[in-house]
Parts: C-alpha cells; sequence; structure tokens
C-alpha cells in the first residue's frame, strides 16, 4: 500500500512530513520522497529507494530540506519499478506542479500519448508523472486557478486515485483530491497533517 501526507504552518516541514510517513510505514512501501517550500523559493524535493529511513538520512532527518509547507509520500509501485526515477514526488518540467499520487491512473497511456503530442517529456515509468503533467497542461492552457486545472484533469483521468498537490504561483498551499479509494482503507492512506490535527 502507500501513503500520503502534507504539510503547512508555521513549524519546519521535512522532520513533521518524515514522523507522518513513519506513521504510515506499516501499510508497506518500496520508496518514498518529500517536497517541501520555503515561500516563494523554489522547491525542494528528495526520493529515495527503500526504506524511509534512506530518505531520513538523505535530508537529515528532514531538516536539509527549509521550508514550512511540504508534502511527503511511501510508494507501492504500480507503474514501473521501484527506484528513484520513479518515487514520488513527481514534477512538471519546470516545477509549476509537484504531487504526490497514490493509486492507479487506467487511461495514462492515452493521456500520455495526448501529452506527448503536446511537447510534454517523461522521465519515469509512472502513471503519476503523467497525472502532473495532465495537471500543468489545463493550469497554463486556462491559466485557471490550481482548483480549476485539478477538475478538469479529474474529468479525464479514469481510475481510485488520492492526488497531494503543489503549484509554483501558490507557495504555502497544499490542493488534494481523491477519487474512489485508492488503497482501500482512505481514512489512514489519505490523512493529511496540518496544524490544527497534528499529533492526532
Ligand atoms: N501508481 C503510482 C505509482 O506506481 C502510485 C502507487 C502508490 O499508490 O503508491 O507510482
Amino acid at each position: 500500500m502507500c501513503g500520503i501526507v502534507g504539510f503547512n504552518g508555521s513549524h519546519q516541514a521535512g522532520p513533521i512530513l518524515l514522523d507522518g510517513l513513519s506513521k504510515l510505514e506499516y501499510r508497506g512501501y518500496d520508496s518514498a520522497g518529500l517536497a517541501v517550500r520555503d515561500g516563494e523559493c523554489e522547491v525542494e524535493i528528495v526520493r529515495a529507494k527503500g526504506q524511509l529511513k534512506t530518505l531520513s538520512e538523505k535530508t537529515n532527518g528532514g531538516t536539509s530540506i527549509t521550508g514550512n509547507c511540504g508534502i511527503g509520500h511511501t510508494r507501492w509501485a504500480t507503474h514501473g519499478e521501484p527506484s528513484e526515477t520513479n518515487a514520488h514526488p513527481h514534477f512538471s518540467d519546470d516545477r509549476n506542479v509537484v504531487a504526490v499520487h497514490n493509486g492507479i491512473i487506467e487511461n495514462y497511456q492515452e493521456l500520455k500519448d495526448k501529452l506527448v503530442r503536446k511537447g510534454y517529456n517523461f522521465h519515469s515509468e509512472t502513471d503519476t508523472e503523467v497525472a502532473v503533467k495532465l495537471i500543468d497542461y489545463y493550469y497554463k492552457k486556462y491559466e485557471h486557478t490550481p482548483v480549476d486545472a485539478i477538475n478538469h484533469s479529474m474529468v479525464r483521468i479514469r481510475g481510485s486515485y488520492a492526488l497531494a498537490v503543489m503549484f509554483r504561483d501558490y507557495p504555502d498551499e497544499i490542493y488534494v483530491a481523491r477519487k474512489g479509494q485508492p488503497c482501500g482503507d482512505s481514512a489512514a492512506a489519505h490523512r493529511v497533517l496540518c496544524e490544527r490535527c497534528e499529533g492526532a
């Protein structure tokens, strides 16, 4: 299975995200990753194959990536082998959209073909990267809000999934969406930590 966490508040996000992911470790996973952003600064992304311990070591317990807003993920590979390249978060080439995803996008090949025709490049084997680039495509096409871009994408995506998304133009904001029950246990799988429920 898999897990998603998010944090936005007055503390450093990295250690809190790692702590959140450790609470979901029992679900099983093959890789993990974090994206953390410090206000208007460029988002920092760190991913690791294997145990959370490796991700924690790579980020010095989450402290080497600074910022108060971020998302984290433990992956159970469905599309593409367990690897650092396939680990989440995934991002558009200009890092306009950064996201983590649980579940499966059934029509990812058809959507990927369309996005390749539109000029998008893909670096992983995942269905997740397709969702990220579809959201980026609609965000830029309609010059609308994150919610519009996610809504347009959800109309096109078939499957059961949960997403946590960050947008370059919207620092200190995390957008989440869910359709169906991507991991069978939606309450645990899609736990989004925020300052109000921290430690709950
Ligand atoms: N289908 C996605 C992948 O293979 C997400 C898997 C998951 O739910 O962890 O990366």
